[in-house]
């Protein structure tokens, strides 16, 4: 059985060494006798994993101390609530940009915690752009302002020299399909949050990073569960976490640092994106649906003229072990999930493909 080149946009493939590390420590981790699924949150054996994991994470991303690391479930989708309830807190106002599925959706859940202000959007143009981000668009009595930076479902990034200046009001980034892939200063932001399963790991785990002067001043309403206060002070053990989920994102924050850290991956996936995209900017039947200004590294939709070549292609593809190209339904055509542990060799594989069935249709 050989492995697919999986290109969905998440949960996603997983770096082949790391998978086969984990199979080798399945049964006995270590000298501990039992697998890391059986054992004790608050065993020092465990305690080791949760805290190099983090120190793995803020060597990674450059966090500096005066921001707090935290391992969280609920994914995501949480966060939209979560931002809201512990940053709400003083004109209960904020300030956010729609880019997206994702954003709509953090957008709605805020708005059960205040008053949410839509300061840009690119829905007029499904998306496919990242709107102008000038200072003036940002309320300076706002309690934040709120931005995706990888647009998972569109395929638009903002890269870390675009993001906008906010006036001084803490900036908090979705970076659930871009942690790990292109560098932040996380010193621009207030708070960055990340689902683990497009580029750190299985499903389970949220990775919070919150500025220290933002933790403790959550809404009276606030569940124990979502206040950044008690996973902060008790190091993400408040209650049982995801445990093998965050064991899991520690293989692959090794496997990030061994490859060369951030920088490195970034230099991958640029080159990476630039076969797919250079091949997209060339065919006469293929084409990307981005403007090219913001295009993401991670997320790539591209489409032919019918619906039945589209389908005629998936099927091909399917055939040669390149999976899950299918695009998201709003957009149509295909999407290449091209996260950091795609090799290149799977986007080679892909436009060969493409290449081929240009000269055949
Ligand atoms: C996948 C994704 C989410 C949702 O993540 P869940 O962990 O499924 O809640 C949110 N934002 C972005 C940008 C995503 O790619």
């Amino acid at each position: 059985m050989q492995r697919h080149f999986n290109f969905s946009a998440g949960p996603s493939m997983l770096p082949l060494e790391v998978l086969e590390e984990a199979q080798r420590e399945f049964l006995y981790y270590s000298n501990s006798g039992m697998s890391v699924m059986e054992m004790s949150h608050r065993s020092k054996v465990y305690e080791d994993i949760i805290f190099t994991a983090e120190a793995d994470l803020r060597e990674l991303m450059n966090i500096p101390n005066n921001y707090s690391v935290m391992f969280l479930q609920g994914g995501a989708s949480t966060q939209f609530a979560m931002v809201a309830l512990n940053l709400l807190n003083n004109s209960k106002k904020a300030d956010y940009i729609n880019t997206g599925q994702w954003s709509k959706k953090a957008i709605e859940e805020a708005k059960k915690y205040g008053e949410i202000n839509v300061v840009a959007s690119s829905e007029d143009a499904v998306f496919n752009y990242i709107p102008e981000l000038s200072s003036s668009l940002f309320d300076k009595d706002a309690d934040y302002a709120y931005l995706t930076l990888n647009n998972t479902i569109y395929g638009t990034h903002i890269s870390d020299d675009k993001l906008p200046d906010t006036n001084g009001i803490p900036l908090v980034g979705d970076m659930s399909s871009n942690i790990l892939a292109e560098p932040y200063d996380i010193t621009k932001f207030g708070v960055v949050f990340a689902g683990a399963q497009k580029n750190l790991g299985p499903a389970g785990v949220t990775i919070a990073i919150v500025r220290d002067d933002l933790i403790g001043k959550h809404q009276a309403i606030t569940p124990t569960m979502l206040q950044y206060s008690i996973h902060a002070k008790e190091k993400s053990l408040y209650n049982t976490p995801p445990t093998y989920s965050i064991y899991f994102a520690g293989l692959v924050f090794k496997w990030v640092k061994k490859m060369g850290g951030v920088p490195y991956m970034y230099e991958y996936n640029k080159k990476k994106a630039s076969i797919l995209y250079d091949f997209l900017d060339n065919s006469k039947l293929f084409k990307g649906t981005v403007v090219p200004k913001d295009r993401s590294l991670m997320n790539v939709p591209f489409v032919l003229p019918t619906d039945e070549l589209n389908s005629k292609f998936i099927k091909q593809a399917q055939l040669l072990g390149l999976v899950n190209l299918k695009g998201h339904r709003t957009v149509g055509g295909m999407r290449a999930s091209i996260y950091n542990a795609m090799p290149i060799a799977g986007v080679e594989k892909l436009v060969e493909l493409m290449k081929n069935f240009e000269r055949e249709n």
